[in-house]
């Protein structure tokens, strides 16, 4: 049976090669081909030998879901449905903005952990991600916005477009229309979104996990897959630019924290146990302080790698003046960001947003105590795209 060569780390497939007396710089062109030019297809890999094309055939597949539907927000965000071989579905964000472009991928299907305001965590866990089903959220949007290198010549450059939004700005109130189309073929939409991307990077150049699921519960397929994102010969993604996001499994985040190469994001939504425990059940597992021990250990190997906090305000839950100042003491000697999250509202919630005075009253006391605390844009509300709203 054939097997996924996206599931292997380039180490593997170096090895499986070598085994089957190629050279080594086979490995290198395989990579190339697969992820700065995307091929899908051995035959179309001409710099390798015929006759190994057609043995790469019989080994291997290259995977891609199936795009069952995009909805394309007014600000430019993307969603995507894509099903998966066992027909589920996951959900798949891309992100324009003025200085990078942005993909929010799932590492899950569904979610166990269960948080109060997510709709994610509503609808419950179905399964975990293989490698190739969370590298292949990336590969598929690169398709899909035709943004692959040419074998011949680099991508044009067209002006800049206007119509992308700043990425730290609240810009609630202004969507209206859904822009809605199916994509199987190649539509118009799909040539303007190609257009709209270009003109603000050539690159999808961040990676955000931040879709579907808890990552660290499939730490091991979400390793692997920062690990091929990040090994995609000259296209490779810099550990920089890739995020991971957490609602805070201590234990594992302490067990991996040496080998997790990316940025850390940790959703920590309260500023003691008693608020926490009640919007995140995770936490009478999980406390604050067993999270920031575990942020500790990342710390030791990732100096350089700022934490960033995520704190969702939720009316009259978490986001008062003493809030805010717990907040503070909490993280006052922590080296760290805190991204005020606005909540996005889906059918069936809870919970209401925090009212545009109190979240900068809440941004004020934290960058006034010496914290970072920027709010983080609504991107994709209108489409059902936005942080939370995955199911
Ligand atoms: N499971 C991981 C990553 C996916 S969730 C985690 O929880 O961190 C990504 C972010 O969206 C998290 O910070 C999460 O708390 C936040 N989120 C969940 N539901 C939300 C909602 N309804 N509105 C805004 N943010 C939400
Ligand atoms: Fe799962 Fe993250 Fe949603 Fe919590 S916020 S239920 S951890 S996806």
């Amino acid at each position: 049976m054939k097997q996924g060569i996206l599931n292997l780390s380039r180490e593997e497939v170096a090895e499986f090669l070598a085994d089957k007396g190629a050279p080594k710089y086979r490995t290198n062109q395989l990579f190339t081909w697969l992820f700065r030019f995307g091929k899908t297809d051995f035959s179309e890999m001409t710099n390798i030998d015929l006759s190994l094309r057609r043995a790469l055939d019989e080994w291997f597949y290259i995977y891609r879901p199936r795009i069952v539907r995009s909805d394309k927000s007014i600000d430019g965000t993307i969603k995507f449905l894509l099903e998966l071989a066992d027909k589920n579905t996951i959900e798949t964000v891309f992100i324009p903005e003025t200085k990078r472009n942005t993909i929010c991928v799932s590492s899950q299907v569904g979610c166990a952990i269960g948080c109060r305001f997510c709709n994610t965590g509503y609808h419950g866990f179905i399964r975990n991600l293989l490698p190739e089903e969370i590298v292949s959220q990336f590969l598929i949007v690169k398709d899909y916005l035709d943004l692959w290198h040419s074998q011949t010549r680099p991508p044009p450059k067209p002006p800049q477009s206007d119509l992308l939004l700043g990425d730290t700005e609240h810009r609630s109130g202004v969507y209206s229309n859904v822009h809605e189309h199916s994509s199987t073929g190649s539509t118009k939409e799909e040539t303007d979104c190609g257009r709209l991307v270009r003109g603000s990077t050539e690159r999808l150049s961040n990676i955000v996990f931040m879709g579907m699921g808890e990552p660290l519960l499939n730490h091991k397929n979400v390793l692997k897959s920062i690990d091929l994102l990040m090994s995609g010969e000259k296209d490779g993604i810099s550990r920089r630019k890739i995020t991971l996001s957490t609602s805070g499994i201590a234990d594992i985040l302490k067990n991996i924290a040496k080998d997790l190469p990316c940025r850390l994001a940790v959703s920590l939504h309260a500023p003691n146990d008693s608020i926490r425990s009640k919007i995140m059940p995770i936490n009478n597992v999980h406390n604050i302080k067993s999270i920031l021990g575990a942020c500790e250990e990342y710390k030791k190997y990732h100096e350089y790698l700022k934490i960033t906090f995520e704190y969702l305000l939720l009316d009259g839950i978490n986001d008062s003046k003493e809030c805010a100042q717990e907040l503070l003491r909490l993280l006052s000697n922590q080296t760290c960001k805190v991204n005020l999250i606005q909540f996005n509202s889906w059918q069936g919630s809870q919970f209401k947003a925090s009212s545009r005075n109190k979240t900068l009253e809440f941004a004020r006391i934290l960058e006034d105590g010496g914290i970072e605390a920027p709010i983080r844009a609504r991107r994709g509300e209108d489409i059902m795209a936005a942080c939370g709203q995955l199911k």
